[in-house]
């Protein structure tokens, strides 16, 4: 019964969640072969290829299977990803700069390969993790990259083969790359936050003005522009409307031996029953205090008085808590020169006469 277009947020939140999962196993498998090809062709001597790369794809695949048998929540899957890349990335860096040929005969390698993967492992920690995760990882890998490259400059500037001065501007300037790779990212993260909150204050702020708290059904304002929507298309394509008016039969007496409370609880029970009886694209909306109007786009008055003889019934016939509730309901079709409030006057008029003429009944023509 919600209006057209709108989604559940609950149920919008679970299918971007199932979106994240898919395109994580993709990227999970994506790692797992590019880690296992790097192994079959590696070059002979490669010992950190040789002995890590099987057990880093062995850890992708734990991920993937994590992820698919939903073991773990997406968060920390999202952690666990990050720390195992950042593991393997920053070990291949250190492995360069520390326990294969040097800076300078690593140069090559560096440059071709290796910092790009350490700016696209920041990139990533932004894209995977929230903008203070983020940010933190960030900076942690950064660190890390810095004081690899520091360290490894440090031993060999005390050597016999100290870096020229271009090898060593070179890690200084990537690592300004990184830097400011890193406060570009904060800064985009935090815009996408910023953007997010603002949108959900939106949402938040438009259900408040459309929504009745009590019933949860669509407010009065909401019920009147909907309606105003569907007269328009009924009178450009010429396809019929209904509306129906409800009002609780007697319901002063219900507040009044039974409280006030007891009287909430029945409109909460009667909109679940005229909510369970119509279609997607029928809405309820409360109208007033105990008036409910239904507006059923597509059924002209014998559907719509079947639909409201439905509703009565489910109502009428099931007692809440034991005490028998009734409800009087008046039906109107749309007709050529009318506007709203005259469609929901003569929907109203019927009503009255179903109250006048014992209540707990439905009158659908004059
Ligand atoms: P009738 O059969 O003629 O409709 O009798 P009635 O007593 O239902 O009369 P009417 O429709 O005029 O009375 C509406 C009553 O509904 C008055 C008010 O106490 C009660 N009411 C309206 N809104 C609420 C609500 O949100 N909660 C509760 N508990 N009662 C409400
Ligand atoms: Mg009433
Ligand atoms: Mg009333």
């Amino acid at each position: 019964m919600q209006a057209p277009g709108e989604d559940d947020p609950a149920e919008e939140f679970r299918r971007h969640e199932e979106r994240k999962r898919l395109v994580y196993s993709v990227a999970l498998l994506g790692g797992i072969a590019i880690a296992l090809l790097s192994w079959w062709f590696r070059e002979p001597g490669d010992l950190f290829l040789e002995r890590l790369y099987p057990p880093f794809a062995a850890a992708l695949a734990v991920l993937l299977v994590l992820l698919r048998q939903r073991y773990l929540p997406l968060a920390q899957i999202e952690a666990l990803t990050v720390a195992t890349a950042a593991a393997l990335i920053l070990g291949r860096l250190a492995w360069h700069l520390h326990f294969a040929a040097g800076i300078e005969a690593q140069l090559m390698v560096l440059v071709g390969g290796h910092y790009w993967a350490v700016g696209i492992l920041i990139a990533g920690a932004f894209v995977m993790l929230d903008r203070r995760r983020g940010t933190w990882a960030g900076l942690a890998i950064l660190l890390i990259s810095l004081l690899l490259a520091g360290s490894a400059a440090l031993v060999e500037m005390r050597g016999p083969r100290p870096p020229s001065d271009e090898a060593l501007m070179y890690l200084v300037r990537v690592h300004v790359f990184l830097g400011l790779l890193l406060a570009l990212m904060a800064a985009a993260a935090g815009m996408r936050d910023q953007l997010q909150r603002a949108l959900l204050r939106a949402e938040l702020l438009h259900d408040w003005a459309t929504t009745d708290p009590l019933t949860g059904l669509a407010n009065r304002r909401a019920a009147e522009a909907a309606l105003e929507r569907e007269i328009a298309y009924a009178r450009r394509y010429g396809r019929p409307l209904s509306v129906i008016m409800v009002d609780l039969d007697h319901f002063k007496v219900i507040n009044d031996r039974h409280g006030h409370a007891f009287g909430d609880a029945v409109l909460r029970e009667i909109t679940r029953r005229l909510d369970a009886g119509m279609r997607d694209s029928d809405l309820a909306a409360r109208w007033g205090g105990e008036e409910l109007l239904v507006i059923a786009p597509g059924i002209d008055t014998p559907e719509a008085a079947e639909l409201a003889e439905r509703c009565r019934r489910a109502i009428a016939d099931q007692t809440i808590e034991g005490i028998r509730i009734t409800a009087t309901f008046g039906v109107a079709a749309f007709r050529d020169h009318d506007d709203r409030d005259r469609l929901v006057a003569r929907a109203d008029r019927r009503l009255y006469a179903g109250k006048n003429a014992g209540r707990n009944r439905v009158v659908a023509g004059d």
